[in-house]
């Protein structure tokens, strides 16, 4: 059920900081044509969008602004915002675990000082990003919301400017103590999201979790999908195993090339057929992922399906399950790669408390029983 949430907050202005990482949003075509990002120009172009800058609240009532900071004033709610631009600005299929530690790190730096946090980014990664980030977070209370474009912010017709003041709303003016993503009129649980289309400004969708808020005409919070507070002290933990990865199954697989894509790895997650299942009549196929296992290897297993969730309904999916291979339930792959990563490096846990986790939700990232908390 979707309902205005009550609690808007009403007080003077909301400090948000923004951090600009790349992506289309902020791209031109250099000499070949090709889409890159530009430095230096961004928050230029920002400061000439009058949805995005409001000169005369600027000057009237906040005269001693940096260069890098604006105002503006929507739905009854003022935010000053400030830019924090990376160098390099980076198409997000170039991005690493370096750049998620880097945005990590960051919102820990400012965490006391604004009352929310935007990051802009490229489209093709983004879900990792904002899964990622809601793992590495611990008691987080203030809202962090990933954004993007399918247009450039310099382009005529964009839908940069809807994504960059949706969120700069949502986290400046309600109460949502999560990761979300922002597209298209649609806020997402981070780690739930996945990007689903390259042509449509609907790039993203959660599909295996209702949306947490929608900006049509008014501002609509769906209340009972946002996650509480958690009420434990913030903290960033900036430890990531990245010897993990994924594999989606195909029918023409052999034994041998599973045995090859395995060696490097110390977790994978498995994009398995429908409902979680494999060939059950390949014994040599399975004994593969048995001896990985056997050497301390986590297997996690998701579904290669766009929704729904592994279960052990067939013989083909129970096999699976038999050798000790961890459900993943209706997790994304981006969420299962990013939590392995950060399981796997979490300190002091043995290789069963590690498995407890991986099939626990911890963050809103799956639909289970099991539960674990992290302390
Ligand atoms: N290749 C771009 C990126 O991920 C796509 C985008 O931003 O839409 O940075």
């Amino acid at each position: 059920m979707h309902k205005t949430r009550k609690t808007k907050i009403q007080t003077s202005s909301k400090k948000i900081f923004v951090i600009y990482t790349g992506g289309t949003i902020g791209m031109k075509p250099n000499d070949d044509g090709a889409q890159v990002p530009v430095p230096k120009e961004f928050i230029s172009r920002l400061k000439s969008i009058p949805q995005l800058l409001d000169p005369e609240l600027a000057s009237k009532h906040f005269p001693n602004l940096d260069e890098n900071e604006l105002v503006l004033s929507a739905t009854g709610c003022l935010i000053v915002y400030k830019v924090c631009e990376y160098d390099p600005l980076l198409d997000s299929s170039s991005m690493t675990p370096n750049e998620w530690i880097k945005i990590a790190k960051d919102i820990e730096e400012n965490y006391e000082n604004f009352d929310g946090f935007v990051i802009l980014h490229g489209t093709d990664t983004l879900a990792y990003t904002s899964s990622v980030l809601s793992f590495l977070f611990e008691g987080l209370q203030k809202p962090v919301i990933v954004t993007g474009a399918q247009l450039s912010v310099f382009e005529t017709r964009s839908d940069a400017v809807d994504n960059i003041l949706g969120a700069l709303i949502l986290s400046g003016c309600y109460e949502i103590p999560e990761v979300c993503v922002f597209f298209a009129n649609k806020l997402f649980r981070g780690n739930r999201t996945t990007k689903i289309s390259v042509k449509k400004l609907a790039g993203f969708d959660s599909p295996n979790y209702d949306i947490l808020a929608d900006t049509q005409t008014t501002i609509k919070l769906n209340n009972n999908y946002i996650r509480k507070p958690d009420t434990s002290p913030f903290r960033v933990n900036t430890n990531l195993n990245t010897n993990v990865g994924i594999l989606t199954f195909f029918p023409t697989m052999t034994p041998s090339m599973l045995e090859l894509f395995l060696q490097p790895f110390d977790g994978l997650v498995i994009r398995s057929y429908g409902s979680g299942n494999v060939p059950s009549d390949q014994p040599e196929l399975i004994q593969v992922l048995k001896n990985a296992i056997d050497r301390g290897l986590l297997i996690i297993n998701t579904t290669q399906c766009l929704e729904g969730a592994v279960s052990g309904i067939y013989q083909t999916g129970k096999i699976l399950e038999d050798i000790g291979v961890i459900s993943g339930y209706d997790m994304t792959p981006e969420a299962a790669l990013t939590k392995l990563s950060v399981v796997l490096a979490y300190p002091h846990l043995s290789h069963q408390e590690r498995i407890q986790m991986m099939k626990s939700n911890i963050r809103g990232e799956l639909t289970s029983n099991h539960s674990y908390s992290v302390t």
